[in-house]
Formats: C-alpha cells, sequence, structure tokens
C-alpha cells in the first residue's frame, strides 16, 4: 500500500471533504467548499492532483471552480451536465488511476439520492458520497426504493473490512433512529457508545465499514426479521419483500 493517508476536512455543518494525501500531494473527494480545502493545503505544503465528485449537489460540487482557478487538475464524476467541471465523465465499470497515487478505482453506478450518483471504490476504500451513510442512506430525491436497495445491495458485495467513507457527519443522529427500529440490537449499542465518545471529542465517526453497516444499518437490513417487524409495525400491514421494507422505514425515517 502506498504511502498515504486520508484527512477528514470538515465544510458546512457537516459535509466531510476527504483528502488523500502524502509529503507533497492532495486527491479530494467531494469539495463542497473550496476555502477549507485551499486553508489545508497552504498550510500543509500541497499540490492538488485531482478531484473526485459522487454527485451534483452543491455541497459535493461548490467547491470545484474554486480549486480549479488554483490547480489545473482532471475531475472524475459522473456523466451529468450539472456539475461543469467534470474532464472525466464515467459510469458504471469504468475504471481510472488516481493521478500521482496510483490507486486503482473502479466505479459503481448507485442511483436513488440522485440519479446520476456513482461510487468510487478501490485500495479497500469505497467513496459513498450521500447514498450509504453509517447507520444510514440518503434521502430519494430522484430515485425510488428499488433503486436504493439495488444500491446499497451492490455496496455491500464489497470485502466486509473495505473503510466506508461518506459524505456527511450523521451516523449519531441515524443510530437513534436504528435503535428504535432495532432496541435489541447489541452491535448497535456498541456503536452508539463508541460515536458519542469521538463526537463528544469533536471527532469523526467515520470511516465506517462494510462490514460494520452489515451488523447496524437497518437500510441494510431489510431482510432482518427484527426490521421487518419493525417496518410493518410502521406500515400497519404486512410488508412482503425487501424493497417495501425499505420504503417504509425510509418514509418512518423522515418524520423521526
Ligand atoms: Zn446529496
Amino acid at each position: 500500500m502506498a504511502n498515504h493517508e486520508i484527512i477528514a476536512l470538515r465544510a458546512f455543518a457537516d459535509n466531510y471533504v476527504w483528502t488523500l494525501r502524502d509529503a507533497r500531494r492532495a486527491a479530494v473527494v467531494d469539495p463542497g467548499d473550496a476555502r477549507p480545502v485551499i486553508d489545508y493545503l497552504e498550510r500543509e505544503k500541497l499540490e492538488l492532483v485531482a478531484i473526485l465528485n459522487t454527485h451534483h449537489h452543491a455541497d459535493h460540487v461548490g467547491g470545484n471552480a474554486g480549486l480549479l482557478a488554483r490547480w489545473k487538475v482532471p475531475v472524475f464524476g459522473p456523466d451529468d451536465e450539472r456539475i461543469r467541471e467534470v474532464t472525466h465523465r464515467l459510469k458504471e465499470g469504468d475504471r481510472f488511476t488516481l493521478p500521482h497515487f496510483g490507486i486503482e478505482f473502479g466505479v459503481m453506478d448507485i442511483p436513488a439520492h440522485t440519479r446520476s450518483h456513482i461510487a468510487f471504490h478501490g485500495g479497500g476504500m469505497v467513496f459513498s458520497g450521500d447514498t450509504l451513510f453509517a447507520v444510514g442512506c440518503g434521502r430519494l430525491f430522484e430515485g425510488t426504493p428499488k433503486q436504493m436497495h439495488d444500491s446499497l445491495s451492490r455496496l455491500m458485495q464489497l470485502p466486509g473490512e473495505t473503510l466506508v467513507y461518506c459524505g456527511h457527519e450523521y451516523t449519531v443522529a441515524n443510530i437513534r433512529f436504528a435503535r428504535a427500529v432495532e432496541p435489541d440490537n447489541a452491535a448497535l449499542r456498541d456503536l452508539e457508545i463508541h460515536a458519542k465518545k469521538q463526537r463528544d471529542q469533536d471527532l469523526p465517526t467515520l470511516p465506517s465499514t462494510v462490514s460494520q453497516e452489515k451488523a447496524t444499518n437497518p437500510f441494510v437490513r431489510v431482510r432482518e426479521p427484527a426490521v421487518i417487524a419493525a417496518a410493518n409495525r410502521y406500515a400497519g400491514k404486512t410488508l412482503n419483500d425487501p424493497v417495501s421494507v425499505l420504503a417504509a422505514i425510509r418514509e418512518w425515517k423522515n418524520s423521526f
């Protein structure tokens, strides 16, 4: 493994701009704001080599132009004209090598939060944007429960130890909801203790892992009897398939 590390730069209230860096260079994922990135790169004397975008929302791409004004770098993102700055428009199955770092990333189409949302996976990591969160999933702005179920299922096929870097620090609130769905889930109880300790010290709760999500995330656990039973109680009827279960708990969470 190359000699790099990943830094969580903060933007706005709860966004993370995931920043891969070594001693001299950096690449950023979803820079919603250029300012914290420029401040960090200047302070650390790093040169930007690439930008990655998972989806078109302003809190993920709003800093592209400001960074490109200083560093002429490639921008890897979805094939969606709503992100003007993308130089490499990517789709399911595409692969590319991150400049300088040499990490090969594969691209997955993971629509639901937005219709053109993609994930980047490689080097033991996945950048899941606003589709998969720790213990949660994104809102369905441009997609269906079926699409979210399919997108999450595909992410869960990555190796269990894959580190999950998502777009927001929502973990503690997500756990509160997940515990309403599954009060007897011991993994959730343990994670709540850990996540609160991290936040009390103003530290990120992320990255998660694919294994952790399988153990704690109600939107992934839609085949678990306890999750199905809770969804049935919320819906007031018997739900017969995982997509209907996901739809019910997504609706429940929207008003939680
Ligand atoms: Zn978003």
